[in-house]
Order: structure tokens, then sequence, then C-alpha cells
């Protein structure tokens, strides 16, 4: 095991075409990960293994991959750079200890950069920020520079400067060390030679230098000292001081490179060693005991792991991604899951290269790593040693808003479409499958367009199974505004045995009146004793289940409070089975008597946008069915929190661009469900029906 200062678990956080895959794809050969350089452009990158990744040259999932670097044990763990991917962003940020945000020289600060740069604000992570592409046309180091400071993050200092423009654009100056650093082409840069700094540019040098002098010491006093005692500042404290700041998120150092002219990455890997935390920087994390909030310093006696990722391997089975907080887990240790109480015992650990594997005899606090052998564990739940009697926070996951139809291209292949599916949805807790029990149609949702399209084309390259697929739309709901009672008895032979119940049911509408909670609820009426605890179980399991498909469209039921009035058995004839049915009958029946409506999906958007921009954007919002229900001024840019139905969304990326020059960006993610306004069921009934 790495000493737990050595590691690094990062993130590489990056607008598309940044040049992320390509940077990785160095880091990984000069670690020795791989001994022949794959080009994005080529189709090989190992990064980008997933199929469909390589077809849109864009990487999606979050594949982690352990390199070491001059006795460090760095951990990347790839984070997708696309809003519709919100939830793998989400769950690697969790797990990080700091990131590298890559920025393309002539692109600067994209939109979409900001958007994951503020994702990981809210995370506290420490970042270092890699200016690349400085090889190319119109690529401007000192622009760029200005851009992260005006835009993202005012306490940046650059500690590295490019010499040369362009195709000119021949060596790296070190501003901390005072060097000028050239790569040898032929092997990929590998041989780097330090040089002093050309006479041309010390003046940039002095300038940069006093700038990070400067930064350091209004958060270092000691250092401040040193300054205006004029001593002699060692590079080593340097390095410490900046490392101390940069953790604690006072400044954010800036480097600069070209990975595909394979400058200034081996630099990149130092300064993610030098600068960016280990897991032991934090000494204690939060926890939940008994569902309150305390903090938690890691015990080697009490192992406590989280399970951020599960993906189902063809060869190894399910695979849970993890990290641990603290203790020591080894091969064959049994854990308990904390949410199940059930006992899951670790048959394997790995450690992840991308798509290859090593096997490991133990893992430590601050490791992050894969263990095969627990089969019955979800993404977001903790993993703990006996004894242990905390658990993680869990991992909020939005709600899916759009849906779409999907039937297999030939009959015979129902039943592989539907298990494909289901073992994305196992894969991906935003992505949900449903068959409608009236129509027979598949129904899949998810976060978003390109989320849902991503998944149907794994189920043609890795399940192999064709289908076709219906017009996204806005997953709504179903819902009653008043309350109806039905009573339902169940009597029938099944196999020669009698099955008897009846239960009366009333079923009324929550929502409206300003409630949010779309949560259906249960309460029964009918105590033990009348029926046995079994009976009861098994009636309020049914009354639950018959809230799958409403009565308008067959599409799920919310916002509904079902009561168990009374229920009868019959001795020796009754059966959970029959209560089961009787009560999910009765529930249906009840509910297309009550007056039923849909439920809309609600967004909270959030906006950023140059002030100039914002009373167009508010005003569009408005004719959107928006309720703007807060604006801030965030310095360079103004902030707008807005609730949006999603059916008034579709196509608002493009339009937000329009609105304003592309300057503006939003993030969106699930809020609840709201009753939809009676012009909007209409419509919704007009066009469902015509579909
Ligand atoms: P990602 O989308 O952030 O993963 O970006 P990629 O690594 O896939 O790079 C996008 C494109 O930019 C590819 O065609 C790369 O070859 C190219 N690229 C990446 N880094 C550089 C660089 O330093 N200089 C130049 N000129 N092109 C680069
Ligand atoms: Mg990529």
């Amino acid at each position: 095991m790495a000493k737990r200062e050595d590691i690094r678990n990062i993130g590489i956080m990056a607008h598309i075409d940044a040049g992320k895959t390509t940077t990785t794809e160095r880091i990984l050969f000069y670690s020795g990960r791989i001994h022949r350089m794959g080009e994005v452009h080529d189709g090989n990158a190992t990064m980008d293994w997933m199929e469909q990744e390589q077809d849109r040259g864009i990487t999606i999932t979050s594949a982690v991959t352990t390199l070491s670097w001059k006795k460090r044990q760095i951990n990347i763990i790839d984070t997708p750079g696309h809003v519709d991917f919100t939830a793998e962003v989400e769950r690697s940020l969790r797990v990080l200890d700091g990131a590298v945000g890559v920025f393309c020289g002539v692109g600067g600060v994209e939109p979409q950069s900001e958007t994951v740069w503020a994702q990981s604000e809210r995370y506290n992570i420490p970042k270092i920020a890699y200016v690349n592409k400085l090889d190319r046309v119109g690529a401007d180091f000192e622009r760029v520079f200005k851009e992260i400071k005006q835009r993202l993050v005012e306490n940046a200092v650059a500690i590295q400067f490019p010499l040369g423009k362009e195709a000119d654009f021949e060596a790296i100056v070190d501003v901390i060390r005072g060097v000028a650093y050239y790569f040898d082409q032929e092997e990929y840069g590998s041989k780097m030679v330090a040089r002093e700094i050309p006479a041309a540019a010390m003046d940039e040098y002095h300038l940069y230098r006093e700038l990070l002098l400067d930064a350091l010491s209004e958060v270092d006093d000691a250092l401040m000292e040193k300054i205006l005692e004029e001593e002699e500042l060692s590079e080593a404290e340097i390095v410490a001081s900046l490392r101390k700041a940069t953790k604690n998120l006072q400044i954010t150092p800036i480097l600069c490179g070209s990975s595909l002219k394979n400058m200034g990455v081996r630099l990149l890997m130092d300064a993610i060693g030098d600068f960016l935390p280990s897991p032991v920087d934090k000494s204690e994390f939060l926890v939940l005991e008994n569902g309150e909030q305390k903090s938690f310093a890691p015990r080697d006696d009490a192992p406590i792991v989280l399970v951020y990722k599960v993906q189902i391997d063809k060869h190894m089975g399910k695979l849970l991604y993890v990290r641990v907080y603290s203790g020591k887990v080894k091969k064959g240790d049994v854990l308990i899951n904390r949410q199940t109480g059930k006992k899951e015992k670790i048959m394997r650990i790995l450690q992840m290269h991308s798509n290859k594997t090593t096997d490991l005899n133990e893992v430590g606090y601050g490791d992050i790593a894969t263990f095969v052998g627990p089969k019955d564990v979800e993404t977001g739940q903790t993993l703990a040693g006996r004894g242990v009697s905390v658990e993680l926070p869990k991992m909020n996951f939005p709600e899916a808003v759009i849906s779409m139809v999907v039937e297999p291209q030939t009959k015979g292949d129902y039943d592989r479409l539907i298990g494909s599916l289901k073992r994305l949805a196992e894969e991906d807790p935003t992505f949900f499958v449903r068959e409608d029990e009236n129509s027979g149609q598949i129904v899949i949702s998810g976060m978003g367009e390109l989320h849902l399209e991503v998944l149907i084309y794994r189920l043609k390259s890795e399940f192999g199974v064709q289908a076709n697929v219906g017009k996204p739309q806005v997953a709504y709901r179903e819902t009653i505004l008043n309350s109806a009672e039905y009573t339902e008895e169940f009597a029938r032979e099944i196999k020669g045995k009698n099955h008897y119940a009846k239960v009366k049911v009333r079923v009324s509408g929550l929502m409206g009146g300003g409630s949010d909670d779309s949560q259906n609820k249960y309460e029964s009426a009918v105590g033990v004793g009348s029926l046995t605890p079994e009976f009861l179980k098994a009636a309020e399991e049914g009354a639950l289940g018959g809230c799958a498909a409403g009565p308008i469209f067959s599409w799920p039921v919310r916002g509904v409070k079902i009561e168990l009035l009374e229920a009868q058995m019959k001795e020796g004839e009754s059966s959970e089975l029959a209560f089961s049915i009787a009560a999910s009958t009765a529930v249906s029946r009840a509910l297309s008597e009550a007056k039923a409506t849909f439920l809309e999906p609600i967004v909270k958007a959030v906006v950023l946008s140059p002030e100039e921009y914002v009373g167009d954007i508010i005003a569009d919002l408005n004719g959107k069915r928006g309720k703007v229900v807060d604006i801030q001024n965030l310095g360079v840019r103004q902030q707008v929190i807005c609730e949006v139905p999603v059916s008034e969304l579709f196509g608002y990326t493009t339009r937000l661009r329009n609105l304003s020059k592309g300057r503006a960006l939003m993030s969106m993610e699930f809020l609840k469900y709201d009753l939809v306004p009676t012009k909007v069921k209409e419509a919704i009934i007009e066009k469902t029906r015509g579909y």
C-alpha cells in the first residue's frame, strides 16, 4: 500500500475538446502505464474505452485509473463535462480530493468549463488549472489567464508561462524555480531539460514571480516577513506555502503547455503531487449517526467505505467502485451494508487501469479501488465493519425528467430488451425502466435527450439488442384532485387452493394547496389482530403497487394518500397473494373514480450570465411559465435561479446561446412535481392520444 500522504485522488475537468483525453494519455504514458500513445483522432485513446465515446469523441463514463509518479500514487477519476451527465460529475466530485481544470489556449473559459468549475466549488475541491493547446494558431496564455481570474477564480496565479507563441511555442518558464524547460520531441517529450531563462523573457518572469509572492504573502504571514526582510526564499518554501494556500482554496495555481506537442504534461504531474491535497490533509469527514450529522476521524479499527459507482462487467459481474474513508479492508473481509443491514463478502479488491485490472490484498483509508463480491449493493451505499454505527451521507441523484417508448425490433427480443435495460438501470441511478401494464410498452426515462441516446447506443453495442425508440417526452406523473373509495373482494381458486381477501380503500389527492411533497402515503385503519402482520404487509405492498399505473395514460401515480379502511380474511382461505391483488385492484379502481390529472416535473434552473443579458433572459423565462426565485450579483456575472417546467425547456440551451451571444450558461436539476394548469392538461391529452 502507498503511504497515505502520497496518494492523490484527482479529477480532470474540462470543456469538451479542451484536451482532457490527450492530456490523460500523456500522463499514462509518462507514468509507464501505457507504452504506446493513443491519439484521440485515431480512436484508440485508453481512457475512452467505451465504444460510443470513441464514436462521439467525448468522454462520458467515469473510468478510474491508478498510476504512480515519483513515489506518488495518483488515482484519476474521469469526470465528464456534459450537463446531461451531472450524476456522473457529482459522484466523482464526491470522492475527489483535488482537481485539474484543463482549458483550451484558444477557446479559453467556455461556458461549460464554468459549469463544471462551479459544481466543484460546491464541494470545496482544491484545483489547479492547465492552459493547453498553446501551440495552436490564436492561442494566448495571458488572455486565458486573465479570463480565468475574471470568470472563475480571482486569486489565480501563474506559476508557469510559455516562451514563444503558436507554432513558435518552444519552452515553459517555471516561475517558482526560475528556469525554462525545453522538451525533446523524440520520446514524446519524456526528456526535459532545464535551461536559463532567455534575457528577453526576464521582465515577464519577474512580473509573474512578483504576482505569485504578493498572493502568497497575503495568506502566509511567515512568508511575508521573509519577503519584507528581503531574505532569500527557497524553492521548497514557496512550494510548501503554495501547497497550503491551494489546499485551503485561497490560491489557484495556473500552468501551461501543449499536450499534443508533449510539452508541459510532466510538469503538470509534478504540480498534482506538489499542490493538490492527499487524503491525510483532511483529518475528518462528515458521517451520519442515527440520522444526525457529525465529524469522524479515520480509525484503523473502523472500516468505512463509500460505493460511488456500480458497473456490471461481462466477466466479473458486479463491480463496486469505492473510496475507503476509514480503516482497512482486506480481501475476504465481510462488511455490513449500512443501508440494508446485510453482510457482504469482499471476494476481490482491484485496482483499475482504465479497462485493465490488478488484484490487491488490502486497501486503506484514502484509497480508491474496486470491490468484487457483494451482490446487494447500490450506488451511494456505505459498507462498514462490524460495530461501526455510522454511515456516509447519501448521494443525491435527481429524478428523471425525460422519457421515451422503446420497443424491440423483433418480437422475440422483448425479454432480452427488458433484461438489458434493467441491467443498465442498475448501473445508472438516474436511468429508469418501466413496463406499461395496459399498453405493454417499455418506457425508459432519464436526465436528458443525450443521456437516453447514449444508453440506447450501449444497448446495441454492448448487449446486441436493436430497439426502436419513440420521441423524447416529458416524464409526467398522474395524480388525483379529490378522493374516492372502493371495495374489492378477491376469491379465486389457483392451483387447487383457495385465495380470499376483501379490502376497502380510500384514495385522496395530496397535491395542491401548496404541497410540494409528491410521495405517496399509506395508512392503515385495520389493526394487527383482525389481520396477520403478513397479510397487512401484503395489503400495503399491493396498495402502493396499485399506484404504478394511473387512470388516464397508465403513467405512475404520485401525490396520493391511500387508507386501508377495512379488511376481511377467511381462516384457511386467505393468502398474501389475495391481499396484495385485492388491495392493488381496489386502489386502481378508486383512482379511476377520483378526478385525475397530471403532475409535471419542474427543474431548478441556475443561469449564469453577464449583466447585460439578464433582463432578456428573465423576460424569456417568464414567458416559459418560469418563476424567478432569486437574482444575485456574483461580481463578474449574475446568477438567476428560476423554477421552470421541463416541458418548456426543450432546445433551451440553443435559445440561451442566442439570447446571450453564447456567454450565458445554465445548469438544471430536478426540483419537484407540480400540478399542471388545465390548458396544459388538455394539450398533454391531445398530444398523447394523437401519438
Ligand atoms: P477532450 O474532449 O477534452 O477529451 O479533448 P481531446 O483530448 O479529445 O482533444 C480534442 C482535440 O484537440 C483532439 O483532436 C486533439 O488531438 C486536439 N488536441 C489536444 N491537445 C492539443 C494540443 O495541445 N494542441 C493541439 N494543437 N491540439 C490538441
Ligand atoms: Mg475526451
